[in-house]
């Protein structure tokens, strides 16, 4: 249960169309984040698949039945979103087992299943509070749990911890992780935020204006990027990317040197991960740059460098460094870790 297929989906608002053709099977208990900047489609396509927004063209598929023109209520899917919407007025108990009450379910399987989503969300302690008497993190689980007693063939989330700080945000990344790993039900998450995506996600869909990018496991987007758009959305710091030029296998590097260049065809830009250069002495490496900034963050530190052609590059190296700005460096390449895109931006077989 929980396959979800959508075929050539499309969504116009009047003339505007915001959701251009995707094409993509979630398969049984899976964990699948949509990605992209703001404004992309993630909602929009949620909501699509939610059913609180029709589908201009295509069609969605639920474990095999067409749902394309079902109302919400008939997909048996929840929703999640980034405001906790809760019942000021109710206790966690009655919050969370609102919907089997008006579903005229029985007070015993009510409470049991309140008991058990809140074992899951361990807010057992809290079931007698009011939503104002928890915190943010505490909110969000009580919105969780009224999902999770409706039992669905799959969650929907939108950009449900943007809300909280920073330090919530990764405990509840981690409870989410968990839920998953527990229940095994498919879910459906919606972030701009890439660390988001790299640590939930089974598969990964990143989005960009309304089509797919790319769809893959965190890995391979990491270390596969089929477009420069990838390649600089997934990772952080982002993808260093430099202009070269490609001839006789090999590469260059304007105001630099290069390397061998195995490419199917001709390169005009080359990817580099700030964690894959190395630091050596002027002359060393593929090109040489001088330190401008240095970020000392306790486990590394990211050393924001210029490059000959006055463009920026960033290096990670691991602790702290002696290096300062000002000073002059060799940057040596991993080789097994370049990239190379073509002038439409698409990733270079190499
Ligand atoms: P995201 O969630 O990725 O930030 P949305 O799905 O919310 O993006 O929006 C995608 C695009 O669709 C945006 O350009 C937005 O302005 C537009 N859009 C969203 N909802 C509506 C609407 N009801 N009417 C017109 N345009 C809309
Ligand atoms: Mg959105």
């Amino acid at each position: 249960m929980g396959a979800i297929t959508l075929k050539a989906v499309e969504k116009w608002f009047d003339d505007v169309q915001v959701i251009k053709g995707v094409d993509f099977d979630i398969r049984e208990g899976e964990f699948v984040i949509f990605v992209g900047p703001s404004g992309c489609g993630k909602s929009t396509l949620l909501r699509m698949i939610g059913g609180l927004e029709d589908t201009s063209r295509g069609q969605i598929l639920i474990d095999g039945q067409d749902v394309t023109d079902q109302p919400p209520a008939r997909r048996g899917l929840t929703m999640v979103f980034q405001s906790y919407a809760l019942y000021p007025h109710m206790s966690v108990r009655e919050n969370m087992g609102f919907s089997l009450k008006t579903a005229g379910a029985p007070k015993a399987e009510i409470d049991a299943k309140v008991d058990a989503a809140a074992e899951v969300l361990k807010l057992g302690d809290y079931l007698d509070r009011r939503p104002k008497d928890l915190s943010g993190g505490q909110r969000q689980r009580v919105a969780i749990g009224r999902s999770i007693v409706r039992e669905p063939t799959a969650f929907l989330f939108d950009e449900p911890l943007s809300n909280l700080d920073a330090a919530l945000r990764v405990e509840m990344r981690y409870e989410i992780a968990k839920l998953h790993q527990k229940l095994d039900t498919t879910m459906i998450y919606v972030t701009h935020d890439q660390v988001e995506a790299m640590t939930l996600a089974d598969r990964i869909v990143v989005l960009e204006f309304g089509r797919i990018a790319q769809v893959g496991t965190p890995r391979e987007l990491y270390e596969n990027p089929a477009n420069l758009f990838v390649a600089q959305f997934i990772g952080s710091p982002k993808m260093n990317v430099m202009p070269c030029t490609t001839e006789g296998g090999a590469y260059h590097l304007g105001g630099g040197r290069g390397g061998a260049y195995g490419g199917a065809r001709p390169a005009v830009k080359l990817g580099i991960r700030p964690e894959h250069i190395a630091l050596g002495p002027v002359g060393s490496g593929q090109i040489d740059a001088t330190i401008d900034v240095a970020e000392y963050l306790g486990a590394d530190t990211l050393l924001v460098v210029q490059l000959p052609d006055a463009g920026q590059a960033t290096v990670r190296v691991i602790g702290d460094t002696d290096l300062r700005p000002g000073e002059q460096v060799g940057l040596e390449f991993d080789a097994t870790r370049l990239s190379f895109f073509d002038a439409d931006g698409l990733a270079v077989p190499h």
